[in-house]
């Protein structure tokens, strides 16, 4: 026989027909077997189904999700890094950051990532896969167990390794399925989309009807600056990516974000807020200002910490709504890709 199904990969209908088609088992069993995916049971401990049933699930399916392999939890604050080994045995990072409303996650939704920024730690080897749905789902899921105590994650953002409008399928089947009544019961209010700036697939995301906030990492107020740390930059100028993320607000409501990740001496002036804030003039958008979190493959370096201030102030001088994110997780790798690569490293040295 062929490929074995990936359950976690399967929607509600797609579930339904392979329990008819392919179990051939009366429509119950789905919800039966829906309910233990989205618990984090593994096919044996699916203990309401028989064992003989089992035992086809096991020779036609596999789950396809994804399981937590090492947990780190930050001294500092309430942020605890996790990697994720995938049934291939690749590897992609969260974190989840727990505040007073509630658990959010950081997902992967690519294994590595073919962007190429500059500062980031995710993209030095380049692409390696598309996560599927499944696996992007089989995070929440191992991090809903790893809670626990009824605790679940309830704000997303897809801000870890890999550029979500590049796997544009997969995360939008992912994202249409958070919100079923019998699923993970994220609302799309709470999940928040990061991208380099894909004008092309930004446009397309706003057509789908789905209430999700878009985050464009821009990193610079101008091309010239961002061609020299974003190659994504040479494929669409800066003011083609922001009139892209106003079109995405005006057509669903939802809010805008940029990024802005301080590097030193490369986008930390004063005057690059001035020129940001004349940039995004009239929008209602909000700045997430964040001091680089350096990679020790790149050269680059994180701003002084007077220039972070000085930057949020320039800012706020000129009517920009913006907040310093802080960089969370510090000690624990907390940047992207890092904890990846340093795992790869260790395996590599045994
Ligand atoms: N591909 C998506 C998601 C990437 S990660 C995107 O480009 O938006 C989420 C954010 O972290 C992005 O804004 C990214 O540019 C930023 N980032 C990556 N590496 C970083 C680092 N070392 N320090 C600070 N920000 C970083």
């Amino acid at each position: 026989m062929g490929e074995k199904i990936r359950l976690l990969d399967l929607n509600e209908q797609e579930l339904q027909d392979y329990v008819k088609n392919v179990l051939q088992q009366p429509a119950f069993r789905a919800d039966q077997i829906a309910k233990w995916l989205i618990a984090g049971a593994d096919i044996d401990e699916m203990t309401n189904l028989s064992l003989a049933l089992r035992e086809k699930i096991h020779e036609t399916a596999v789950l396809g999700g994804a399981r937590i392999v090492k947990t780190l939890t930050s001294q500092k604050d309430d942020t605890r890094k996790f990697l994720f080994e995938m049934e291939d045995g690749q590897i992609v990072e969260g974190v989840q950051m727990s505040y007073h409303h509630g658990h959010t996650l950081c997902l992967s939704t690519q294994v590595g990532c073919r962007m190429g920024c500059a500062f980031c730690a995710s993209t030095l080897e380049g692409l390696v896969r598309n996560l599927t749905e499944g696996e992007m789902l089989g995070q929440i899921i191992a991090v809903n167990k790893a809670l626990g105590g009824g605790r679940q994650v309830d704000n997303l953002v897809l801000m870890g390794s890999g550029e979500p409008l590049d796997n544009y399928n997969n995360v939008v089947r992912m994202l249409r399925r958070l919100n079923d009544p019998e699923g993970l019961g994220i609302s799309l209010r709470n999940v928040s989309l990061s991208t380099c700036g894909l004008v092309d697939q930004m446009d397309r995301f706003s057509r789908e009807g789905l209430p999700v906030t878009l985050c464009l990492s821009l990193h610079a107020p101008n091309d010239e600056i961002r061609r020299q740390i974003m190659p994504v930059a040479r494929a669409y100028g800066i003011k083609d990516a922001v009139a892209a993320l106003k079109r995405y607000t005006d057509r669903t409501g939802r809010r805008a974000i940029v990024e802005y990740s301080l590097i030193r001496n490369v986008n930390d002036s004063a005057q690059c807020a001035e020129e940001l804030a004349q940039l995004l003039r009239g929008m209602r958008v909000h700045v997430n200002v964040i001091a680089l979190n350096p990679v020790k493959e790149r050269s680059l370096e994180a701003p002084k910490p007077a220039q972070v201030n000085t930057f949020l102030k320039t800012l706020e001088r000129c009517h920009i709504s913006a907040t310093r994110r802080r960089t969370m997780g510090e000690d624990i790798e907390g940047a992207c890709g890092q904890l990846r690569r340093k795992n790869k490293e260790m395996l590599e040295k045994q």
